[in-house]
């Protein structure tokens, strides 16, 4: 993640970032509270999501396979984070059949009933059917993402002009468990396959491999994506929007850059360095990139600077620069880097409680001036 406070500073919009501080100088409980690992009950396998997009009611409606095992103790429960959803249908899962489980939902935690107890290792199958209500969610943001709702559906009726349709999701710290029933913890990790549904002009983006397109009568198509290799539930990401994409490559894997259509001419001015970077960094730390492939996108009215979604990074508008502001150097470039570097530290090495976020901050800020001794 890269503050957005950072941001403000270095554009001058002083105001915006004294506000934050003030907020941040109020709010002291952090400064008493070691938020240590959380108690691991049930680990997450795999999280399979069938997510359609209503955007018209700015609502997500989904059906979710979730494999887990218990961690270490014999359970017959499980807790799942589920903010502010409606449930439609809680089961187990066996091939193709499913069997109704007992549960109750308060609205934040999904408490359910398992069919019998379950010994460490074994796994099981939990399928939910839900409707997410991002916009009808309350949860409070922090200091570096101003908000908490972790799924933006951006213009979604179309009603303010010049301002394209969007939709991206936020997950850190716990949002993504507005849109997705999950242990949203950052000591579980999961591998993941998200399809989304949504009208056929848009482009999606998403974490691991573009697996499967398939076009729907009713003018919507189902983009499936892939994700082999386990990560933190943070990490998991969506977008879909009217996109150019950019196409590169690191040793045979997608590099690629989703810009709105006008930045699509110069959008390897401002991300053409990230092959570079990526031989780079792995040369430098020994690890070879790990991910299926590298992608970035820019979206509208972003709640932070850009954030490290796994092979799928976010940045704000202001990566955006056209060819005459470019004229004076690439203003994104050290957040670009800051980024894929989190790749390697957050993504694929992760802090296991968030008291440790600064481990991850701190490698990816030193990425920057790492980037700039090595490039100029
Ligand atoms: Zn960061």
């Amino acid at each position: 993640m890269k503050k957005l406070l950072m941001y403000l500073l270095v554009s001058g919009a002083c105001y915006g970032a004294m506000a934050q501080e003030e907020s941040e100088q109020s709010d002291t409980s952090w400064k008493k509270m070691y938020r240590e690992s959380a108690p691991k009950i049930n680990d997450l396998v795999h999280t399979k999501l069938d997510a359609k997009f209503d955007y018209n009611k700015a609502y997500l409606n989904g059906k979710v396979w979730i494999t887990l095992k218990p961690h270490f103790y014999s359970t017959d429960s499980l807790q799942l984070d589920a903010k502010g959803m409606t449930i439609q249908k809680v089961a187990l899962s066996k091939g193709s059949a499913t069997s109704p489980l007992k549960f109750e939902y308060d609205g934040m935690v999904l408490d359910i009933k398992l069919n019998k107890t379950y010994k460490a290792e074994e796994e099981y199958t939990i399928y939910i059917e839900y409707i997410a209500k991002p916009d009808e969610y309350t949860g409070k943001g922090s200091a570096a993402i101003t908000d908490a709702k972790g799924l933006y559906f951006i213009n979604p009726r179309g009603e303010e002009k010049d301002k394209p349709t969007q939709l991206w999701t936020q997950g850190e710290t716990e949002g993504t468990s507005v849109w997705v029933p999950t242990i949203d913890r950052p000591n579980q990790k999961s591998t993941n396959e998200f399809s989304m549904t949504v009208p056929d002009k848009y482009v999606t983006l998403s974490n691991g491999k573009l697996t499967g397109q398939k076009k729907n009568a009713d003018g919507t198509r189902t983009d499936t994506w892939k994700m082999e290799l386990p990560h933190a539930p943070y990490l998991f990401f969506m977008g879909a929007g009217e996109f150019a994409v950019v196409k590169d490559s690191y040793k045979g894997k997608e590099v690629s850059y989703y810009v709105e259509k006008e930045y699509g001419p110069v959008a390897r001015k401002i991300f053409g360095n990230t092959p570079e970077m990526m031989a780079f960094f792995s040369k430098l730390l020994g690890v070879e990139y790990p991910w299926a492939k590298y992608s970035q996108m820019v979206g509208r009215d972003f709640v932070s600077g850009a954030m490290e979604n796994t092979t799928a990074t976010l940045h704000q508008e202001s990566a955006q620069q056209d060819a005459r502001e470019l004229i004076d150097g690439n203003s994104w470039e050290g957040t670009i880097a800051h980024e894929l570097f989190h790749h390697w530290f957050g993504d694929l090495v992760t802090s296991e409680s968030w008291s440790n976020l600064t481990v991850n901050e701190s490698f990816a800020n030193y990425s920057q001036v790492l980037w700039q001794e090595h490039k100029y």
